[in-house]
């Protein structure tokens, strides 16, 4: 296949907030603003970025569980709002999702070998056999034991729970799995563990992983790109190792500055990160950025700074790090183009 397993293109969700009827305007949530990325097949993605900055939306997009108030999801180029009822259920079958409480997204009357195989069984028919084998083959891939089959939810540890929650996922043979802030609620021993099996799967199966988390820290080592959002917008985009050795955004270095730091020799950044994240309701003009950024000037203040490509095939958003040249066409519709010193003069 040729192209991006998944293309996402201007991205935006508003959700309006009640019925405005005597108003002239209706305040809006600004949940997620012109988003764009890919992900390749068997790459992992990482979304991070505080709480409320539109990553549960993202997903709630990419998997059609909302209708976007802008831009369009692709998969495999063809854009999903065009999608048959039919044709959905295939999609969905190939995008799977692993929430943050797998106990709230398990059903606690079923057992764990039935939370396997009554997903598959909404798209075939399973013989007792099958279904037997269907559960052993994907609890031992998870790291569980047969024996779990027969257990309920509420008899697992909050670990197990997660493994079951990705034995479910896989059970379907997805493409992509979009795993929202998936390890989050567990004590980080187990949540190396999780991380160490997401890993591990990717290799033997190829699948491909949007892994969405506030924290910047457990990305470093599962991802190959990371997306950092902020009040809606990607705000850098780079490969991991290059974000995580260099940030370019003040946001970005803040994050890692705030993140523990697992590696001693890696030096902490001294970039405070104060203040709240402001109400995507009504954002803060230019960069929304720019009331806790240390290095804003006034023109941050007014103009939204767009998406600069770089060098090493990073984009960052932030006029004093990534200034708009005439290089980069994506900047020209958002800001005046900067003098250029190698613009040829007419000669009179
Ligand atoms: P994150 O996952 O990064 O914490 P979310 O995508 O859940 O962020 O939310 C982004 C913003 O959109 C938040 O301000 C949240 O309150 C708002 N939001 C999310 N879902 C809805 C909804 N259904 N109606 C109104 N506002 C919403
Ligand atoms: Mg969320």
């Amino acid at each position: 296949m040729n192209g991006p397993l998944l293309k996402v293109e201007n991205l935006t969700k508003h959700y309006p907030l009640g019925a405005g009827l005597l108003k002239r305007t209706i305040p809006v949530v600004r949940a997620v603003e012109d988003v764009s990325f890919s992900v390749e097949a068997g790459e992992t993605l990482c979304i991070v970025g505080e709480s409320g900055c539109g990553k549960s939306t993202v997903a709630r997009l990419l998997m059609r569980l909302t209708d976007p108030t802008g831009g369009r999801v692709l998969i495999d180029g063809t854009d999903i709002a065009g999608l048959t009822k039919y044709e959905l259920r295939a999609y969905r079958r190939r995008m799977q999702m692993v929430f943050q409480d797998p106990y709230s997204s398990l059903n606690p009357r079923l057992t764990a070998g039935q939370i396997i195989t009554e997903p598959v069984e909404n798209f075939e028919r399973l013989s007792r056999k099958q279904r037997q084998a269907f559960a052993t083959e994907f609890l031992q891939k998870v790291g569980m034991s047969p024996h779990m089959k027969d257990r309920f939810p509420s008899e697992l540890s909050g670990g197990q729970r997660q493994r079951l929650g990705i034995a479910r996922a896989l059970a379907l043979n997805p493409s992509l799995i979009i795993a929202d802030e998936a390890v989050s609620a567990l004590d980080v021993s187990v949540q190396a563990q999780i991380l160490n099996l997401l890993m591990d799967l990717q290799q033997q199966m190829g699948i491909a992983f949007v892994f969405i988390s506030h924290d910047l820290g457990v990305v470093e080592h599962i991802g190959h790109r990371v997306a950092i959002m902020y009040l809606g917008r990607i705000v850098e985009l780079a490969p991991c190792e290059a974000l995580f050795a260099k940030p370019i955004h003040p946001y970005t270095e803040a994050l890692i500055a705030a993140a523990p730091v697992p590696d001693p020799t890696r030096a902490r950044l001294e970039v405070p990160i104060e203040g709240e994240v402001p109400s995507p309701i009504n954002p803060p003009s230019g960069c929304a950025f720019h009331p806790r950024c240390p290095i804003a000037v006034e023109r941050c203040r007014l103009e939204v700074p767009p998406l600069v490509s770089m060098a090493d095939g990073r984009v960052v958003a932030c006029h004093m790090r990534a200034p708009a040249t005439d290089a980069s066409p994506q900047a020209l519709a958002v800001v005046p183009p900067l003098p250029s010193v190698a613009e040829p003069q007419p000669s009179s």
